[in-house]
C-alpha cells in the first residue's frame, strides 16, 4: 500500500494531524497510535469548525475540495451516507447541512465542551476514551493509516458543519472550552498514557486559526488553484497583472529542501551536500531512497523565500509539541511566526517526520562537500506533500 497525495481536503488536514506520529511497523502499513490519533481528532474537528465558519456563505467551493476521492467515499459511509456522496456536490452541501443538527439532536443539548460533544455525537463507540478502561486498552492500540483518512476525514466534514450550521458563540464556545472539566483520575491517566495532550490555549489561538488558513492555502494551490480566487487566496500571479486585491489569506512563505546535513554527535557539525549531490552519497550509503528523503542520519536544510537556509533536526516540532513551558522548540532570532507555519503546514507531510530547527545560527555559508555550491545559490526541490509514507 502506498499513501499518495491526499486528493481531497479532510484526507489532507487529516494526514497533516497525523504525519508527525505515523509509525512504519516492520510488517504491515503505517500506523498510527490510537490514542495520539483522538486527540489530533480534536485538532482536525477544530480546523474544520474555523474553515465552515469562515467560509459559511461559500460552502460550494469548499465542498469543491471534497469531492471525488474512494477514501473520502469511505469517510461518507461513516458519516452515514452513500459512498457516492464522495462523488457529487450538491450531495456533499446536503450532508455538511445536516451533520451538525444531526449531532446536536443526538447530544441532547447545545454543547459546549469540544472533547465531550466530539466522542459522544461524533465518533464511533470504541474510540470513547472517558472510559478510564477503554483508554488503557487504547494505550496499546493502533489505527491503519487508511483508517485515519476516513475517520479523521469525517471528523473534518463535521467540523465544518458545525463551523457553518451553529451559531458563532458556540462555535466560539467549543474553541474555548475544549476539555470541560474532566475527572482528575481520568485526566491523569490520559496524561500518564504518555502521549502530547493539546492545551487548552491551543484552540483559541491565533495561531490555530492561521494555520486553518495556511493549510487550505497551500492544498488548494497544489490541487484546486482553481478555487484559489473564490476562497480569497493570495495569488502572487493576479498582483503581477494589477489585479492586486486584499487577499482574506496571507500566503505561507515558500519552503525548499536545498541540502542535507550528516547527523553527527553534538558538537562535530557533520558535512553539507547539496540536494544535488545528496543522491550520490544516498547511492554509496545504500540507503533505499536515493535521494535521501528517508533521512537515515541526514537532517534537511531548507531555505525559507529564496533567503536564509536553516538546518533542522529529527524529530520535528508539530502543533502539538511545544515544551511545557509554552515555548517554540526553536531558538533562533531570525526566526519567525511565519518560517513556524511554513514550516508545519510544508514540511510534515513530505517529510514525515518531526523537525526542530536546532541550530541557532542560520547557515550562510554552507558549502556542498563535493561540489562546493554555496547553499544559497542551490535551486532546491519545493516542499509539496509526497508520498512519503511507503510499506
Ligand atoms: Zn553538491
Amino acid at each position: 500500500m502506498q499513501v499518495s497525495t491526499p486528493s481531497t481536503l479532510p484526507e489532507y488536514i487529516a494526514l497533516f494531524s497525523v504525519s508527525s506520529v505515523v509509525k512504519k511497523p516492520l510488517f504491515g502499513g503505517p500506523q498510527v497510535a490510537s490514542l495520539p490519533f483522538l486527540l489530533q481528532g480534536l485538532f482536525v474537528f477544530g480546523e474544520g469548525m474555523i474553515l465552515g465558519r469562515r467560509y459559511r456563505h461559500r460552502l460550494h467551493v469548499l465542498a469543491d475540495t471534497m469531492i471525488g476521492s474512494l477514501t473520502m467515499g469511505e469517510t461518507f459511509r461513516r458519516l452515514g451516507l452513500p459512498v457516492e456522496t464522495a462523488n457529487d456536490s450538491q450531495a456533499i452541501l446536503a450532508c455538511v447541512s445536516k451533520i451538525a443538527g444531526d449531532a446536536v439532536r443526538y447530544y441532547g443539548r447545545a454543547p459546549d465542551t469540544m472533547f465531550d460533544f466530539l466522542l459522544t455525537a461524533l465518533s464511533p463507540p470504541d474510540l470513547d476514551v472517558r472510559d478510564v478502561k477503554r483508554l488503557e486498552k487504547l494505550r496499546s492500540q493502533s489505527v491503519p493509516l487508511d483508517g485515519v483518512l476516513y475517520q479523521g476525514g469525517s471528523w473534518f466534514v463535521a467540523g465544518v458543519s458545525v463551523g457553518a450550521y451553529l451559531p458563532d458563540d458556540a462555535v466560539d464556545r467549543l474553541l474555548h472550552n475544549v476539555y470541560g472539566q474532566p475527572d482528575p483520575l481520568w485526566w491523569a491517566e490520559l496524561h500518564r498514557s504518555g502521549c502530547y495532550v493539546p492545551d487548552q490555549e491551543t484552540f483559541s489561538s491565533e495561531l490555530f486559526e492561521q494555520m486553518a488558513s495556511s493549510l487550505l492555502a497551500v492544498y488548494a494551490k497544489e490541487h484546486h488553484p482553481e478555487l484559489l480566487q473564490p476562497l480569497g487566496i493570495q495569488q502572487p500571479e493576479a498582483e503581477q497583472h494589477g489585479l492586486k486585491r486584499e487577499p482574506e489569506v496571507a500566503s505561507v512563505p515558500e519552503a525548499t529542501v536545498v541540502g542535507f546535513r550528516m547527523n553527527r554527535l553534538f558538537p562535530l557539525a557533520g558535512p553539507v551536500y547539496c540536494i544535488n549531490c545528496i543522491s550520490d552519497v544516498a547511492a554509496e550509503k545504500s540507503w533505499t531512497l536515493k535521494a535521501g528523503d528517508d533521512r537515515m542520519g541526514v537532517a534537511p536544510l531548507v531555505r525559507f523565500n529564496q533567503g536564509v537556509v536553516r538546518y533542522l533536526r529529527v524529530p520535528m516540532a508539530n502543533q502539538f509539541s511545544r515544551d511545557r513551558s509554552g515555548d517554540w522548540p526553536i531558538d533562533d532570532v531570525e526566526w519567525n511566526a511565519d518560517y513556524d507555519l511554513a514550516l508545519m503546514v510544508k514540511l510534515r507531510i513530505p517529510l514525515g517526520l518531526r523537525v526542530i530547527p536546532s541550530l541557532p545560527e542560520p547557515e550562510p555559508k554552507a558549502r556542498c562537500k563535493v561540489c562546493k555550491v554555496n547553499l544559497v545559490d542551490v535551486r532546491g526541490r519545493a516542499l509539496s506533500p509526497g508520498s512519503s509514507y511507503r510499506s
